[in-house]
C-alpha cells in the first residue's frame, strides 16, 4: 500500500531479557492516533481487518451485509454507508488515518473523467463524468481525460501535525504509552518509578528502539488493541506473531 504521508514514530524501551516492551515515548501525533481508534465505526474496523482476522462475529455481520442481494435491500445508500463508513465519516476532520488512507484507496478505484480538450482550450470547463464515453454539453467532444485525484488529507494532516487545534491532545508534552496502550503525560511518572514497577534490576538488559507507525503498523495496533494487553510487544517485537496481525 502506498504511503501518502510521513510516518509516525514511537520510541520504545525494551527489556531484552523478557522480550517485552516496557513502555513507549510518544508525541502528540501518536497519541492522537491511539485515541482516534475510539472514533472508528465498528463497520470500518470490520472492513479494515477483514472477516477472518476479526475476533468475535462482527466480521460475519459485515460480510453478510455485503453479500445481500439488491432484492432484499431498502436503500443502497444506507447499506453503502455501513459497508464503506470511510466515505460516510469524512466530515470528521479528526478521522483516524487508517480511515483516510482506505478512503483514498476507494477513491483511487473509482475513476472520474474531466472535459479536457486542448483544441478547444477547455481548461475552465466544469463538466466531469464517470463514463468516458459521454460528450461534453459545451460541445468540447468526449469527457475522457482521467481526472487526477488529490486526497482530502494525508497522514500528516489527518492526525494533525503541528497545529494545536487538530487532534485530541496538546503537542507541547511527551506522553508515555504503556504496553496495554494506557497513555499518560510523561511528566506525571518518572522513568525510575516505571523501572521499579517493572522490577528492572539490570539496566544492561534495556534497549531503546525507534519504530514507525505507518498504515501496516496502524492496522496491527488496531487489531492487537482488541485482542491483547501486550499491544506494543505484539506489534513491534513478536515478529512471527506480528505477522498474524497483517
Ligand atoms: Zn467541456
Amino acid at each position: 500500500m502506498e504511503n501518502t504521508g510521513k510516518e509516525l514514530t514511537l520510541k520504545l524501551l525494551i527489556d531484552k531479557k523478557s522480550d517485552k516492551v516496557l513502555f513507549g515515548e510518544a508525541n502528540k501525533d501518536v497519541v492522537d492516533f491511539i485515541f482516534s481508534l475510539l472514533a472508528l465505526p465498528l463497520g470500518a474496523i470490520a472492513k479494515l481487518l477483514k472477516k477472518d482476522a476479526m475476533v468475535g462475529s462482527i466480521g460475519q455481520v459485515y460480510h453478510s451485509l455485503g453479500m445481500l442481494n439488491e432484492t432484499y435491500i431498502l436503500s443502497k445508500e444506507k447499506i453503502s454507508s455501513l459497508v464503506n463508513p470511510t466515505l460516510a465519516s469524512t466530515s470528521n476532520t479528526k478521522s483516524n488515518f487508517l480511515l483516510s488512507q482506505s478512503t483514498h484507496q476507494d477513491t483511487k478505484d473509482r475513476r472520474l473523467y474531466v472535459c479536457y480538450n486542448p483544441n478547444y482550450s477547455s481548461r475552465s470547463c466544469r463538466y466531469v463524468s464517470e463514463d468516458p464515453g459521454v460528450s461534453c454539453p459545451n460541445g468540447h467532444g468526449l469527457i475522457n481525460t482521467v481526472a487526477m485525484f488529490v486526497p482530502k488529507s494525508d497522514v500528516s494532516s489527518a492526525v494533525a501535525v503541528g497545529s494545536d487545534g487538530n487532534g485530541y491532545v496538546k503537542g507541547v508534552v511527551t506522553y508515555t504509552v504503556m504496553d496495554d496502550l494506557t497513555v499518560v503525560p510523561m511528566s506525571t511518572i518518572s522513568s525510575i518509578t516505571l523501572l521499579n514497577k517493572f522490577q528492572i534490576k539490570d539496566l544492561g538488559s534495556l534497549e531503546e528502539k525507534m519504530v514507525n507507525i505507518g498504515f501496516e503498523e496502524g492496522l496491527k495496533l488496531l487489531k492487537a488493541s482488541l485482542e491483547t494487553k501486550a499491544v506494543l510487544t505484539n506489534v513491534f517485537l513478536k515478529k512471527n506473531r506480528a505477522s498474524n496481525y497483517a
